[in-house]
């Protein structure tokens, strides 16, 4: 099966032409979120032309358009529910008519985690198992569930996705959510500088010089023996580590599979989650095996084919 898939992130837009588990043509145009979508068609129906160029093939080669939206989505009925103002705009877009319109294909759309999940499932680390836990560490944490092979969705779409909104410590910081104490408001990408900067001694540590502190910096000067950056690295961990124990407890998964851009510290971040599942799980309970993704940014480019061959009337979880 072809595919045209499209992956809306908060700074760019993936943009490829796949192939069952193979990625012909792919590329990324700068996007602005908060912007909207709408100011971006133009440009992302030019890109699609391009790529299915690319790929030596053309729309009607091509059984739709899979879109994974950085909100939650209810794929049965093509509707978003919730936009955390990112891409708010496209809850009253025609995007159906769109691609209609332009390459008469339909379209499916489906919650970001859930895609890079079911990508990981097809072609990547949880290729091969059936019950999953996708945990995505970026700017938030997102998080997908799969059960006997079929993405877990919840009466409201919501099930699995909100893993990094469960609670890790209820005296906690004020997350974005609404909630106390989540997880995403511990140890995020958006997180991370207020943790820092609240960190006693932090005026003294070498973090305290930089404009903006990443995950990627913070295990950087971790490594070369900043005490504050070790601390903060160590709070990350626990916090990410709590998190999957919850995970584990909540949807009973045979692994694991973590993902986003700390997989880059997968030497640092995998045996430390999982040493402390299986420390903390469930007593006599099945310990899972945690797992580094292995797709990157394609993953949830990947899970176009999957996405497009479901069954809507059989996604009954
Ligand atoms: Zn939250």
């Amino acid at each position: 099966m072809y595919a045209i898939s499209l992956d809306l992130g908060g700074t760019h837009i993936g943009c490829a032409i796949v192939r069952d588990r193979d990625v012909l043509a792919h590329t990324s145009i700068p996007a602005n979120a908060r912007a909207g979508l709408a100011p971006l068609l133009p440009h992302l129906h030019s890109t699609i032309d391009a790529l299915l160029t690319e790929a030596g093939i053309t729309a009607a080669d091509c059984a739709g358009i899979a879109i994974g939206y950085p909100g939650i989505v209810d794929f049965r009925t093509g509707n978003i529910l919730s936009t955390h103002k990112k891409y708010a705009d496209a809850i009253h877009l025609d995007l159906a008519g769109w691609a209609l319109e332009n390459f008469a294909l339909p379209i499916r759309m489906e919650n970001d985690a859930r895609m890079a999940l079911l990508g990981e499932h097809f072609a990547g680390a949880a290729q091969g198992h059936d019950n999953v836990i996708m945990m995505t560490l970026g700017t938030g944490i997102g998080s997908g569930a799969m059960i006997h092979g079929h993405l877990l969705r919840g009466a409201h779409a919501q099930a699995g996705n909100l893993g990094g909104h469960l609670p890790v410590d209820f005296h906690g910081r004020h997350c974005t959510c609404g909630n106390i104490g989540c997880a995403e408001a511990e140890a995020s990408g958006w997180a991370l500088p207020l943790v820092a900067r609240d960190w006693p001694g932090f005026s003294r540590s070498t973090l305290a010089g930089l404009p903006h502190i990443s995950f990627k910096q913070l295990f950087d000067h971790a490594a070369h023996g900043d005490q504050v950056a070790l601390a903060v690295q160590q709070h990350c961990l626990e916090v990410w580590a709590s998190n999957a124990v919850a995970n584990v407890h909540a949807y009973d998964p045979d692994i694991v599979v973590i993902g986003g851009g700390v997989v880059e510290s997968a030497h640092l971040i995998i045996p430390f989650i999982q040493h402390h599942v299986d420390e903390h799980v469930w007593i006599g309970g099945f310990r899972p095996k945690i797992l580094p993704a292995k797709l990157g940014n394609l993953a949830g480019l990947i899970g176009a084919v999957p996405l497009l061959s479901e069954e809507i009337a059989a996604a009954i979880l």
